[in-house]
C-alpha cells in the first residue's frame, strides 16, 4: 500500500488558465435507480461529478456510461478522486475500463481514495497504468487549479475502519463543498471547512421529505435547510451560494422531474440531473453564468 509522507501533494498543472469553471453532473442518482435501463428519462446515472474537464470524482456502476453518453473523453481525465466505496461511488472494474480507453499515449492519471479502496484498485490494474493516493480525512492534495481537503463524511462503509469523504475544493472561482454521500456534516468536516466562504455546495439529497430511516446516512430537504441556517449564521454561505441537490432516489422523490425541480426550487436549491452542467466565472467577474 502507498502512502506518502507529506500531507499535501501536488499534481502540476498542465492546463492553460481559463475564464471560468465547468462542473459536468454526469450521473445523479441514489443507488435504487435500475441501470439496465440507463437512458430512460427516468433513470439516474450513479454518481459521478466531473470538475474543470480534468477531473472526475466517482466512477460507480454507471461509471463509464456517464462519460460515454456526454461526450466525455477518458483520454482528457487527469484525476480520478473517490468519496467513498460503495459500488454506486467505485467499481474498479468500471475504473479498469476507463483507464484501458485512455489509449497508450494519455497522460499519467491520478486516483485519490482510501487506503482500503486502492488494494482494491492494484488487484484488478496493472501496476504503472496509474499513479494511487492513499488518503485520509485531513490530507490536502492539488490536482490542476483545485485544491482538495479530504473531509470526513457520516457515512457508514461495511468495514467501519474505512472512511467515506467529502472534499472542500478551492479553485480560483470559488470555493466548492463537494458533499455526497453522508448526513449532516462532521463537526471534524465543519472545523475542516473553517472560515471559508463557499460558492457552492453540492449535497447529498437522497430524500426529499424529513422522518426517513436513512437520515442517519443521508440528507433530506430539512436537513438541508438546518445546516444552510447554520452555514449562514457564520457567513460561510450567502443568498448567493449555489446549492446543487444531487444523490436523488429514484423512490424518495416525485417521478415527475419538472414537480421534483419545483420543490428544490421552493427551497432555493438547483436539482441536479444527468448531463447538467454550471459555469463558475471568475469571482472577480461575479456571478454563475
Ligand atoms: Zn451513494
Ligand atoms: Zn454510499
Amino acid at each position: 500500500m502507498r502512502r506518502d509522507n507529506d500531507n499535501e501533494r501536488t499534481t502540476d498543472s498542465a492546463g492553460a488558465p481559463s475564464s471560468a469553471f465547468e462542473l459536468r453532473f454526469l450521473g445523479t442518482g441514489a443507488a435504487d435507480h435500475d441501470w439496465a435501463r440507463l437512458g430512460a428519462s427516468d433513470v439516474r446515472g450513479s454518481a459521478g461529478t466531473l470538475f474543470g474537464g480534468r477531473v472526475l470524482i466517482d466512477a460507480g456502476v454507471t461509471g463509464l456510461e456517464n462519460l460515454t453518453r456526454f461526450g466525455v473523453d477518458p483520454a482528457g481525465l487527469r484525476a480520478i478522486v473517490i468519496t467513498h466505496s460503495h459500488d454506486d461511488h467505485f467499481k474498479p472494474a468500471v475504473i479498469a475500463k476507463i483507464l484501458d480507453l485512455r489509449g497508450d499515449g494519455a497522460e499519467r492519471i491520478d486516483i485519490y481514495c482510501t487506503p482500503q479502496a486502492l488494494e482494491q484498485l492494484d488487484a484488478v490494474l496493472p501496476a504503472g497504468m496509474f499513479q494511487g493516493h492513499a488518503i485520509r480525512s485531513g490530507d490536502r492534495f492539488t490536482v490542476d487549479e483545485m485544491r482538495f481537503t479530504v473531509l470526513p463524511a457520516n457515512h457508514a462503509l461495511k468495514d467501519f475502519s474505512e472512511e467515506a469523504f467529502h472534499y472542500l475544493i478551492e479553485t480560483p472561482y470559488g470555493n466548492i463543498l463537494y458533499a455526497l454521500d453522508g448526513a449532516w456534516l462532521t463537526r471534524r468536516e465543519r472545523l475542516l471547512i473553517g472560515d471559508r466562504q463557499l460558492r457552492l455546495i453540492v449535497w447529498d439529497a437522497t430524500m426529499e421529505k424529513a422522518g426517513d430511516w436513512r437520515c442517519f446516512e443521508h440528507n433530506d430537504l430539512a436537513m438541508i435547510d438546518l445546516m444552510m441556517l447554520s452555514l449562514r449564521g457564520t457567513e460561510t454561505v450567502d443568498e448567493k451560494t449555489i446549492c446543487v441537490l444531487n444523490h436523488i432516489a429514484r423512490t424518495l422523490w416525485p417521478e415527475d422531474a419538472a414537480e421534483a425541480e419545483a420543490i428544490a426550487a421552493a427551497h432555493g436549491y438547483l436539482l441536479a440531473h444527468d448531463g447538467m452542467r454550471l459555469e463558475l466565472k471568475s469571482v472577480r467577474d461575479g456571478g454563475r453564468k
